[in-house]
């Protein structure tokens, strides 16, 4: 049976009590968000990280219209592992056929989250992408209704999700202290992005597990690009290649990079880092060992970081927007 790896550090998730590991699998791509991915490849993917250290697996029902819960089901129960070695989160609220923030709605996805992951229990459930609905409405409706989930025991913590991050502010300074047990924030703690600096003092005061997803900014700093939808503006989309080219030239990678870059801030309790085959594991795990033993190659980074100096902190709207 596989056995978590020793060498990948371990983190505290805010108050949760979980520890869980710096590099988090993001199972989105398990969807085909990303391009195409074989169930072969999605399930020896999970084995791959599984065994390597990464305890962490993050899905949703929106994923690839229900498949990358599916996916992630199967590779966990193939893994044949203990279920308290390995932690996962899944959301609610957003689907392929779009938002529902509900009390019912939320109450029925759970029921089938867990079916298509073949779980018993969630350890956190997420209110997916919340800037798309009513706020007012996950403080007073959705977080409650998870509340309830939590005392039956098919989740064991609550959390929130989205792009903006007002919406993080807004909803912990109306719930009581300590309801949302864990935040996850993308695409704002990157070589392009760092402005989750701005409320990690905040966060950190509520006691709030934080989760950074993205550190590739989904693509963006990768060496094929970014897939088509991406929301960035061209100019962003050219600066990253552009940093992207000059990290090939002189022999470098620049999401090994982009990953050192996410995984040094030690505020943040685990990179979550989309990955569909054995090589990307492989890459981003050796990424944050070499880190931890290396620490990072910052003359490469702040040449990268004057690339993208320009486009420094550039986002893009997401939601509904909140006065
Ligand atoms: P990401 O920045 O992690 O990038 C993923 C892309 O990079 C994929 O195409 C992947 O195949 C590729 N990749 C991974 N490792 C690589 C490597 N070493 N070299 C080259 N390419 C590599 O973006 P993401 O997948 O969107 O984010 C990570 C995870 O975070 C998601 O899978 C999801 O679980 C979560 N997430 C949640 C939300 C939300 O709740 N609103 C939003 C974004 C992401």
């Amino acid at each position: 049976m596989a056995s978590p790896h020793p060498n990948l550090e371990l983190r505290p998730l805010g108050n949760t009590g979980l520890k869980l590991s710096c590099v988090g699998f993001g199972a989105s791509p398990l969807g085909k968000v990303f391009g195409p991915v074989s169930e072969d490849d999605a399930i020896a993917s999970v084995r791959q990280a599984f065994s390597r250290g990464i305890n962490f697996f993050d899905t949703s029902p929106y994923y690839g219209g229900t498949l990358s819960e599916k996916m992630l089901g199967k590779a966990l129960k193939a893994l044949g592992a203990p279920r308290n070695e390995y932690i996962v989160s899944t959301k609610c609220g957003r689907y392929a056929e779009g938002f529902d923030f509900s009390a019912e709605r939320v109450t029925r996805s759970i029921d089938e989250s867990l079916e298509r992951l073949q779980l018993d229990y969630v350890d956190i459930l997420q209110c997916h992408d919340i800037e798309f609905g009513s706020l007012d409405q996950i403080v007073n409706e959705t977080i409650p209704a998870l509340q309830k989930l939590k005392e039956v025991g098919k989740i064991r913590f609550i959390g929130i999700t989205g792009l903006p991050l007002g919406i993080f502010t807004y909803v912990l300074d109306r719930v009581p202290p300590g309801t949302v047990d864990v935040i996850l924030s993308y695409c704002h703690y990157s070589i392009n992005d760092s402005t989750l600096l701005d409320i990690l003092p905040y966060l950190k005061s509520k006691g709030v597990g934080i989760i950074s997803a993205s550190p590739l900014a989904m693509g963006l700093l990768t060496e094929n690009g970014p897939p088509e939808w991406h929301p960035a503006s061209p100019e962003l989309k050219s600066a990253c290649q552009a940093a992207a080219a000059y990290c090939k030239e002189k022999g470098k990678n620049i999401s090994k990079l982009a990953m050192q870059y996410s995984l040094s801030n030690k505020d943040i309790s685990t990179v979550l880092v989309g990955m569909n085959s054995v090589r990307q594991v492989e890459e981003n795990v050796t990424a944050a060992i070499e880190l931890a033993t290396f620490g990072k190659d910052q003359q490469t980074l702040a040449e990268i970081e004057a690339i993208v100096s320009p486009v420094k902190n550039q986002t893009w709207p997401s939601g509904i927007q909140h006065s």
